[in-house]
């Protein structure tokens, strides 16, 4: 195998080249450091390269006390990262590079408190801001998904009011439960009431089950967002998704939020909210690659809870969700306008 050989070189004509994965033909995948898609650490990176050398920071939030139904998601960062260890250094689907280009580095897990929302909320909002000083960009594995609110808090104070694309089975606009009002059903309600969000410009993909009642829905528009459901990947198809998607969001800041419970859970079982009637895994994973283009800021991936995961199906989902994301910044940074490969020719009108 010749990865250094193939690989283009560094985009910044004094820098050194980023520094990529573990080498794969000295030490098989399945062992070395248990960091994301065998990526080095950020203090190795910053030993090396200096201090503002990362691009895109990956941070494991281990934070579940938000959730309404089964708990566990606060082991998802390490399951994700232990599923990760296949990503490959070429991304075939659309000829990128991830980690050639850009330096990506696993910053680890943040310490939050297990006891405390408010606590964890407060915590979680002062590492984003602090990790993203100096520009980098941050892409977070949950988690439940309370950990959107203090992102989207810490993203709006630079980048104004965010565009939020979020992938979902369910709203998570509703108000309070138990009389709770940060839950992980609730981050985008607050967003939305705290002037973060771009209400012209967020949408949720991939929504199915059932509700409270009709209320829910109107709520929701109100808030700011769009709704494209899982079935219309099947009745509409993914060229649709895709042109509704980059209508939507135009030129905004995009925060890209996926919880793996959009995917069936006959895809990603190990999660905490399972429906019935989900998008498959080929489908998220072409919709994030027809996000090439857009102005994405940060990312995060949640609700991963690997107690109810089966032989790594959620987490080899949520882990290559990682990487067509990592791979849509590279080309982004590369000054990629557009989709390529099999997802842009599906987006050519076919002649009548
Ligand atoms: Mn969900
Ligand atoms: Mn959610």
């Amino acid at each position: 195998m010749t990865h250094a050989d193939t690989a283009p070189a560094a985009a910044g004509s004094n820098a050194s080249a980023p520094i990529g994965q573990q080498d794969c033909t000295q030490v098989p995948r399945f062992a070395g450091p248990p960091t994301f898609g065998l990526l080095p650490r950020i203090d190795q990176v910053e030993a090396e390269r200096g201090p503002g050398s990362v691009d895109v920071k990956i941070l494991g939030v281990p934070y579940d006390a938000g959730v309404s139904y089964r708990s566990g998601a606060r082991f998802g960062p390490a399951h994700v990262r232990a599923s990760s260890r296949l990503l490959r250094p070429y991304n075939q689907a659309t000829d990128v590079f991830p980690f050639a280009t850009q330096q990506v580095a696993d910053c680890g897990d943040l310490g939050v408190n297990p006891f405390n929302i408010d606590e964890a909320i407060a915590t979680i909002e002062k590492a984003a801001d602090d990790l993203r000083a100096d520009g980098a960009k941050l892409l977070t594995i949950g988690g439940d998904h309370t950990i959107a609110l203090p992102m989207l808090r810490s993203l709006a104070r630079d980048h104004g009011k965010i565009a939020v694309l979020h992938f979902d089975a369910h709203l998570d606009t509703w108000d309070t439960y138990f009389g709770a009002p940060y839950t992980h059903g609730t981050p985008f309600r607050r967003a939305s009431e705290e002037g973060l969000l771009d209400l012209e410009r967020c949408m949720h993909i991939g929504i199915r089950g059932p509700l409270y009642g009709k209320q829910d829905l109107e709520d929701d528009a109100v808030l700011g967002f769009q709704i494209v459901r899982s079935d219309d990947y099947q009745f509409k198809g993914i060229a649709h998704v895709i042109e509704k998607m980059r209508t939507r969001l135009g030129d905004a800041p995009v925060y890209v939020s996926v919880d793996i419970d959009v995917l069936d859970p006959a895809h990603a079982p190990g999660t905490g909210t399972p429906e019935a009637g989900g998008v498959t895994s080929r489908e998220l994973l072409n919709s994030i690659r027809g996000l090439t283009g857009l102005n994405i800021v940060g990312a995060e991936i949640v609700e991963v809870a690997p107690a109810y995961d089966h032989a790594e199906l959620t987490g080899l989902a949520a882990a290559q969700v990682g990487y067509e994301i990592l791979s849509v910044l590279a080309a982004n940074q590369a000054g990629a306008t557009a989709p390529a490969g099999p997802v842009a020719s599906d987006l050519i009108p076919k002649a009548e």
